[in-house]
């Protein structure tokens, strides 16, 4: 069975989030069970360089959108087995970072139309095209208004997996009338209407085979109007055909006993040299170096759905508390200022690196003894799967994979991996950060919850199954 993943960034080329992550993972795992996948990225100007020089052109055409012919380029390169293909084209990817221009509807939708032209140029016809986020939606309804009586896509079936439903890309309807070229059946509200604009996220709700979302909960919680973002009635209405199928992460990449990026090996049954981590990392930051004080961690991009309300509504009592806090993440000024602003008032206790860097990431889950994410929201999050496995025992609230992943320690049976809490309440969050803090204090009943946490499966295998399963079923159908 062919896989093409069609995704606006992954891992080793682009990454912006967790998303990168998944793109990056399973189709490496697919492949290990024996699905033929490739992978479909825009080429960004932030392509690392190592990778410059490997990629191969493989052909170029025009693309329409509305009145403009647009140059697409195609490029190749391998990257662990598994084929990479870039569309090219200068004007709209050779630009910094990957989103958040005012033209991402022009130069998503011109993605989507350029990947669709490129597929029977290059000879590559999937059996399955697994489309991802909202960059991605218009694939569906283009297959559908555009091919339909194509017969290179005839077989084609396609699958859209949620990975944030905040992040829909709605634009102004002109956009309908300006650049896709689809006759006004499409313009409904069965299809990608929304509030009389267009939403790229909804055409792939709308015209896929079948759905997805990252984990179990959030599969259910957006069928519900406080995470439905207001597609919570169009998402029910398709329940029969939506999965949630947890990440995973890759633990070739995120191995604490093989990592290149951390200042000491340690694993599941060798904990011991995970303290010098955090002595290392205490220097580089300039820290007080102590190997007593718990540390807490908090690696995240900073928006509000990562529930940085409730951090600073309490940041004086958590800096209270004998602890080292440390933050890396960017993202809203507001939160940004509000990290630098405490972090130089308790430069002793806080860190604050407002940056993206994958290197000083890997070094902050190695170094910490917890990891802070009281997510408003979080359809799955990759980062307590992380923190797990480095023995940072996630503090957590209570949604979305947060709630498939990270279970409350009990005292009464030792069962647990962190700590959980309820309620979106700030008090609440700090409550449960003491709980934790009082428990780093029981030398070996920490070391055992940490053994639980350190040596759970969150590896692809079971996940990328679960996929593979749903390809099966519509390649039957
Ligand atoms: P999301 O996709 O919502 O951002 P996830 O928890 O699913 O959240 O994934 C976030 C990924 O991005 C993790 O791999 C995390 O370590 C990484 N990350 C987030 N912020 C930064 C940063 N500032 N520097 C380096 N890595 C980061």
């Amino acid at each position: 069975m062919k896989v093409l993943f069609i995704a606006s960034e992954g891992v080793p080329f682009f990454k912006s989030g967790g998303l990168a992550d998944v793109v990056g993972a399973l189709p490496k795992e697919l492949q290990r069970q024996g699905i033929d996948v490739s992978v479909l990225l825009p080429k960004y100007a932030a392509l690392p360089d190592a990778f410059r020089d490997e990629l191969e052109y493989i052909t170029s055409f025009v693309t329409r959108l509305g009145w403009r012919h647009q140059y697409s380029g195609v490029l190749k390169a391998k990257y662990q087995e598994i084929p990479f293909y870039f569309i090219d084209n200068q004007y709209y990817f050779y630009r910094d970072g990957l989103y958040g221009y005012d033209d991402d509807a022009e130069r998503y939708a011109f993605f989507c139309r350029a990947a669709l032209h490129a597929l029977p140029q290059i000879n590559l016809k999937p059996d399955i095209i697994h489309l991802h986020d909202w960059q991605t939606g218009l694939v569906s309804a283009l297959l559908k208004g555009h091919h339909r009586h194509d017969l290179f896509y005839s077989q084609t079936k396609t699958v859209f997996t949620i990975h944030n439903l905040k992040y829909q890309g709605v634009f102004p309807k002109r956009i309908f009338t300006d650049m896709l070229d689809l006759d006004w059946s499409f313009f409904t509200t069965d299809g990608l209407e929304f509030y009389d604009n267009v939403n790229f996220l909804k055409a792939g709700l709308a015209y896929s085979d079948t759905l997805t979302t990252v984990s179990p909960t959030y599969a259910e919680e957006i069928q519900y109007p406080f995470f439905g973002e207001n597609l919570h009635g169009f998402l029910r209405k398709r329940k029969e055909n939506l999965f949630g199928i947890l990440n995973g992460i890759d633990y070739e990449i995120y191995d604490p006993a093989n990592d290149p990026h951390i200042f000491a090996h340690f694993d599941a049954h060798s904990p011991e040299n995970k303290v010098k981590n955090k002595l290392e990392l205490q220097k580089v930051l300039g820290l007080p170096v102590d190997d007593k004080v718990p540390m807490i961690g908090v690696i995240s991009r900073l928006v509000s759905q990562k529930g940085l309300d409730l951090i600073g509504h309490v940041l004086d009592e958590i800096l209270a508390e004998s602890l080292q806090l440390v933050v890396l993440g960017t993202g809203d000024h507001y939160y940004e200022e509000m990290f630098r602003t405490k972090a130089s008032q308790y430069p002793r206790k806080l860190s604050a690196q407002i940056r993206f860097d994958n290197r000083l990431a890997h070094r902050i889950y190695a170094a910490s003894d917890m990891f802070l994410m009281p997510s408003l929201f979080e359809p799955c999050g990759l980062s307590q799967l992380i923190a797990l496995r480095y023995g940072a025992l996630p503090i957590v609230r209570e949604t979305g994979g947060l709630n498939d992943t990270v279970l409350s320690y009990n005292s009464e049976t030792g069962d647990g991996n962190g700590f959980s809490f309820t309620n979106y309440n700030a008090h609440d969050m700090l409550y449960t950060i003491r709980r934790a803090l009082e428990l780093y204090q029981d030398e070996s009943t920490w070391a055992a919850v940490q053994e639980n946490a350190m040596e759970m499966d969150f590896s692809w295998d079971k996940s990328a199954a679960a996929y593979i399963d749903i390809y099966r079923k519509l390649v039957k159908a």
